[in-house]
């Protein structure tokens, strides 16, 4: 009887649920079949160096072929974290990404570093340190050359494994940035203890700053803050011309965002390189 008189919504509550919980486990299957398949991609977005428009360096940022889509980031690392597939995943970014990077420095784009982003998921099995150098030497990659993009985050927790991890890595010297800075843990305690080498200020700031003074106060401290700390700067989403400027003038020395390229696959990538100075 008590059965018979529930209200409906909960019935579709329920089914609506179970739709969910059916549509990640299909999700997780489709990664699990992904990384045996190779479905994935590694796109390369320039860092550019802002006072000489010259390519430094490349973010990877993973893309998944399924089927005839690209499916970007968003709509699959929340998942592969949860399931812990990203272990896999991001180990395969790394080796894929030192492995492009040795190429452009054998084929004489000396000194182009290539950035990772890393999920802090990746550091709970203590093992991260030994794939990075691994996949270092199978390529004969200077640890220099490679960038480990966190985010702030990592840090809530203030764990000790973590920057021991991070420790062993930098002192071997692959370097750590900030990626997102700005929109996450507003302690900045963590800064001074361990060796990040670069903030990327977000590009949430950086879009709007010559619409809004707000955030161009933002940026601006951000800049001010990492000369202060000798960490290098980076701004990420610049769009225009105009913004590029702006940063310059305002002390930022790199920039990455859709004005000079979006991510693109390694061999236009490598065009973009060889091309090295954008015409101003
Ligand atoms: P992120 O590391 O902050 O990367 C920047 C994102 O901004 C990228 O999105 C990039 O395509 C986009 N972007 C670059 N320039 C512009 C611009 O001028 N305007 C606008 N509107 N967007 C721009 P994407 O490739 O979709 O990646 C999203 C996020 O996914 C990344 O944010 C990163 O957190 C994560 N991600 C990407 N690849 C990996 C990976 O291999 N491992 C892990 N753990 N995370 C990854
Ligand atoms: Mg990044
Ligand atoms: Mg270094
Ligand atoms: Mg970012």
């Amino acid at each position: 009887r008590a059965k018979e008189d529930e209200p409906n919504s909960h019935h579709f509550y329920d089914k609506e649920m179970e739709s969910a919980i059916v549509r990640r486990l299909d999700l997780i299957t489709d990664l699990k079949t992904a990384i045996e398949q190779n479905e994935f991609e590694l796109y390369y977005q320039p860092k550019v160096h802002l006072a000489t428009n010259t390519i430094v360096g490349a973010e990877a940022l993973i893309r998944w072929h399924k089927g005839n889509e690209i499916i970007p980031p968003n709509a699959f690392i929340p998942v592969a974290e949860e399931s812990g597939l990203i272990n896999e995943i991001g180990k395969w970014a790394i080796e894929t990404a030192c492995r492009e990077c040795a190429r452009w420095q054998k084929i004489g784009m000396k000194g182009v570093t290539v950035a990772v982003n890393l999920s802090p998921v990746q550091f709970k099995r203590g093992n991260l340190p030994t794939y990075v150098f691994r996949a270092l030497q199978q390529c004969g990659l200077d640890p220099n050359m490679l960038e480990l993009e966190i985010t702030e985050s990592l840090f809530i927790d203030n764990a000790d494994h973590v920057k021991q991890q991070i420790h062993v890595m930098a002192e071997k010297g692959v370097n750590f940035a900030i990626d997102d800075f700005g929109t996450g843990y507003s302690n900045l305690n963590y800064l001074s203890h361990f060796n990040a080498s670069t903030l990327k200020i977000d590009m949430s700031f950086v879009r709007q700053m010559l619409q809004n003074k707000q955030q161009q106060h933002i940026v601006n401290a951000i800049i001010k803050m990492s000369r202060v700390m000798d960490l290098e700067n980076v701004a990420e989403g610049v769009e225009d011309e105009q913004t590029a400027r702006e940063l310059q003038a305002q002390g930022c020395v790199y920039g990455q965002g859709y004005f000079w390229s979006a991510p693109v696959p390694r061999d236009k990538f490598l065009r973009l390189l060889k091309q090295h100075t954008y015409a101003a």
